[in-house]
């Protein structure tokens, strides 16, 4: 059951329009929805799973700053949804964003699968999801041995063996916390040395739970009704052996969640959300943050400070849509948008920095 936090507050001009709307309450969506509703905007996040994205999946979270014991990845979701939820932004989960249409008013249409949703300004914050990495039995075995989430099915794996596909952060400390269940973890990975944080690495080579299968890349997941190997080939010597593993979890890189984005504002060739240095996208009133956007860093502080900064440019471009800059030498973006001025090509919620409201 989704969670339905409506909280009063006043809406401008129409009652049915939102100042804005946030796709995705992961931690970027979560922080944007604290400063917009703080800032007194009438804020709707739109969330299609539990609200926390990819940090509720993360067993312990040690480098966000403020927790120096580390801290759950679900309490700290929850601390975020809750902060959000108490200066009025309206949480709606198990809600899918569709689409996003721009209209001649200057408004924005969200359709979900349960609605359309108008509102003034748009936050985009869907995140990534994990890679599939397409071998076979990947997919006919989902639910019976290979997994995406250690802090979901980790437990399930007690006094077994399993196999984490991987070199990155992801893998290598979600292997770690496999070892508190399985009594041996591989970890296969395509080179021979790992790219995840050194004190990551530390942690995994002291453990004599785990085993490297260096250079090497996973070929077929077999098995009969649940999964009972993982078929793997060394890149360098060409041979071919199967892992005898009870479980598969595969953590071999991303993919934006922002095909419903196709045609409405530029992406990079991978998908993720181009946007200038404030956060703007190609569609003006558009914002986007965190992992979805084509960013060089893809952890919990980069996401929340990205939200803040897209959350605060959304409410100086709605300040200005509330108080026009005069007509005079203003040209009008071309979706029918606020007019903005001509001479310096800027669009609304592009002012010097002198000028930032107070989040
Ligand atoms: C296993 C793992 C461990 C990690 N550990 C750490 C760590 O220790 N420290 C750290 O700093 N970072 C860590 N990260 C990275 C960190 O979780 C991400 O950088 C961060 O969550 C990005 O936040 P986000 O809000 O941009 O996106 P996400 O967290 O991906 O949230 C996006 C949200 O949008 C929702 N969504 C997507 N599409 C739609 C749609 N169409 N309609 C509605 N909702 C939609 C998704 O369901 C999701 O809830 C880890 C990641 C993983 C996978």
């Amino acid at each position: 059951m989704g969670l339905d936090i409506r909280i009063d507050l006043p809406r401008t001009e129409q009652s049915d329009t939102y100042d804005v709307a946030i796709v995705g309450a992961g931690p970027s969506g979560l922080t944007a929805g604290i400063y917009c509703a703080r800032g007194r905007r009438s804020t709707v996040v739109l969330e299609r799973n539990m609200a926390g994205g990819q940090i509720a999946l993360t067993e312990l979270v040690e480098n966000y700053p403020g927790f120096p014991d580390g801290i759950s990845g679900f309490d700290l979701a929850d601390r975020m949804k809750r902060q959000a939820a108490q200066f009025g932004a309206e949480l709606r989960e198990i809600t899918t964003v569709a689409s996003l249409q721009p209209h001649e008013d200057g408004c924005f249409s969200i359709t979900t699968d349960q609605e359309s949703i108008r509102s003034r300004a748009v936050i985009l914050s869907p995140g990534v999801e994990a890679k599939r990495s397409g071998i076979p039995g990947e997919a006919e075995f989902i639910g019976r041995g290979v997994s995406w989430c250690a802090t979901c099915d980790g437990a399930l794996y007690k006094g077994r063996t399993v196999a984490v596909v991987g070199g990155g952060d992801a893998a290598v400390e979600e292997g770690l916390f496999l070892t508190k269940f399985a009594d041996k973890v591989y970890v296969v990975h395509r080179r021979d040395e790992l790219r995840a944080a050194k004190i990551a690495q530390e942690r995994a080579f002291a453990n004599p739970k785990m085993e490297f299968v260096w250079d090497s890349v996973p070929r077929r997941v077999v098995g009969d009704q649940m999964v009972e190997g993982l078929e793997v080939q060394n890149l360098k010597t060409k041979e071919v052996r199967t892992l005898p593993v009870n479980g598969v979890f595969f953590y071999i890189g991303q993919i934006p969640n922002t095909a419903f984005l196709q045609g409405v504002v530029e992406r990079d060739e991978a998908g993720y959300i181009l946007t200038d240095e404030l956060m703007r996208t190609s569609l003006c009133g558009v914002f986007a943050c965190g992992d979805a956007r084509s960013n060089p860093l893809k952890q919990i502080a980069m996401a929340v400070g990205e939200g803040a900064l897209a959350a605060v440019q959304a409410q100086r471009y709605l300040d200005q849509l509330e108080c026009p800059l005069p007509a005079a030498g203003g040209q009008r973006p071309a979706w029918g948008g606020p007019t903005v001025p001509a001479a310096s090509g800027e669009r609304p919620g592009s002012g010097g920095a002198g000028d930032t409201p107070t989040p």
